[in-house]
């Protein structure tokens, strides 16, 4: 006998099956409460408990650590370093990284739930998330060896260490394979050579990802197998690097640019073999995408929750601004667009945790969850009239903030070329030597809560 799904989902809660049930299923949970039907995870768009609490802590950082400094570090176009070791302390530069590997062991969702309510703050707490967590530990943790993982990985998932990823340069963004940085083989080293632009954490970092050609026949005929990528430290001989002033936005965040000149690096050094440098980044993109879509969710959110707080207290003619019809439809738009990006996040994770492909759903979720919070930011400051115009109150942030998403992890029209080949069925998820390991739950948690 077999039950619909809802009874399972149901039962799952309750916990009541008839063996007989259990049996024929092959019904399992794991520690967390999740509900296995032969071997496969069941789609559950509850959060667990401890999601829930996941949540609750990173939300209590954000209002006690950041919330009530944070229109003067905007102001000043402050970089506050110290925020990162109070956020390596609860666990979060490591939140999804198995504990073996020095961080607290949560699952992908994890990850989506701290970007978001980082971002719900402000922007440049989710940015330090998505280069340090998304762009380089987790392909230091899937493409690296033993050893690049131990010297690497584990400072940086303890957040001892800040890394970032450096792929864009001042002539190549989209277009990846123009990049002129290049590496040439000295022995048993490398010998690196090049500029890379518009780095977030670019000059405060202590670990980088370098892009880089390593074939310079293949780099003629724009042959991306050429590629390669490096793991550099801000302590070699030839490092160098410099912040970029004037931003629109994410002011309290740092974004910079860093040169390499003759830099010498073992060859242990190569993440991944040579010429996958390009593979290695599409993938770190496809995790990238992933926190900034959830980032950006957070941002429509936040707007959300200004809007309603605004349109309950402002009065004009008399009454709430929240009866009028035009301000209703603004808050019930930024409703739809966050349950919507909300999901398209979590589907994201949902297939990152069975270790399945989500280049596509990473790619949907960022490019619709950055447009929708650019709207929800600037129909925010409407709703919040003249007021809004000031940074006495947060939307203006929000908007200055979340223009930059809409560009950088692929702009808005790569990602609307994207997902128009992919619905053509000109493009589909290739299969790839290195995948993001699925999700392995463990009884035992690091930090965080
Ligand atoms: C705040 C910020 C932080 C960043 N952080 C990082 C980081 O940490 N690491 C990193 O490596 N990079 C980072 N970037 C760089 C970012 O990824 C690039 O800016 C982005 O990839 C776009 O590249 P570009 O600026 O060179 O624009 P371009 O590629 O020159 O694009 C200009 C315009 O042309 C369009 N276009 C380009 N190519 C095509 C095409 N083939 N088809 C159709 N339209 C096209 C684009 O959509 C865009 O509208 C960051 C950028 C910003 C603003």
């Amino acid at each position: 006998m077999f039950l619909a799904c809802g009874d399972l989902i149901q039962a799952s809660r309750e916990r009541r099956f008839h063996r007989t049930d259990s049996e024929v299923l092959n019904l399992s949970f794991d520690f967390q409460g999740n509900l296995s039907i032969r071997g496969k995870r069941v789609i559950d768009f509850e959060l667990t408990e401890e999601h829930i609490a996941l949540k609750n802590t990173v939300r209590e950082f954000c209002a006690g650590e950041v919330a009530p400094f944070i229109k003067e570090w905007d102001e000043k176009s402050h970089f506050e370093r110290s925020v990162f070791e109070k956020m390596a302390e609860v666990g979060l530069l490591g939140v999804c990284i198995p504990e073996q590997s020095g961080g607290a062991g949560f699952d992908y969702i994890s990850l989506g739930l701290v970007c978001e309510e980082l971002e719900a703050c402000d922007t440049f707490l989710r940015v330090a998330m998505s280069v340090h967590v998304g762009l380089n530990s987790l392909s230091v943790f899937s493409w690296g060896t033993e050893e690049q993982k131990q010297k690497y990985l584990v400072p940086q998932a303890k957040g001892e260490k800040l890394a970032t990823f450096g792929l864009t340069e001042p002539n190549a963004g989209s277009d990846v394979v123009g990049m002129r940085s290049y590496a040439k083989r000295d022995g048993d080293d490398w010998i690196l050579n090049g500029e890379k632009m518009w780095i977030s954490l670019g000059d405060v970092a202590d670990h980088f990802l370098f892009f880089c050609w390593t074939d310079q026949e293949k780099q003629k005929v724009r042959d991306h197998t050429g590629i390669s990528c490096f793991i550099v430290e801000r302590t070699m001989p030839g490092f160098s690097s410099g912040t970029i002033h004037g931003k629109l936005g994410i002011k309290a965040g740092n974004t910079g640019y860093f040169s390499l000149q003759d830099v010498r690096v073992p060859k242990e050094n190569m993440l991944g073999n040579e010429g996958e440098g390009f593979k290695i980044a599409m993938f770190s993109l496809e995790n990238g995408r992933y926190t900034v879509a959830s980032g950006a969710t957070g941002v429509i959110k936040a707007s959300r929750d200004a809007s309603v707080a605004y349109a309950n207290t402002r009065e004009v003619q008399g009454q709430k601004i929240g009866n009028f019809q035009l301000v209703k439809q603004k808050i019930a738009e930024m409703e739809a667009d966050y349950q919507m990006a909300h999901l398209l996040w979590l589907k994201c994770g949902y297939l990152k945790n069975e270790g399945k492909p989500s280049a596509k759903a990473a790619s949907l979720a960022k490019w619709q969850a950055t447009i929708r919070s650019e709207t929800a930011a600037s129909m925010a400051i409407e709703i919040h009239g003249a007021n809004g115009y000031t940074n006495d109150y947060p939307v203006e942030r929000y908007l200055r903030n979340c223009k930059a998403a809409v560009i950088y992890e692929g702009t808005r029209d790569i990602h609307t070329l994207m997902q128009a080949d992919w619905a053509l069925g000109l493009k589909k998820e290739k299969a790839a030597r290195v995948i993001l390991p699925p999700y392995e739950p463990s009884e035992a948690k690091g930090t965080v809560g």
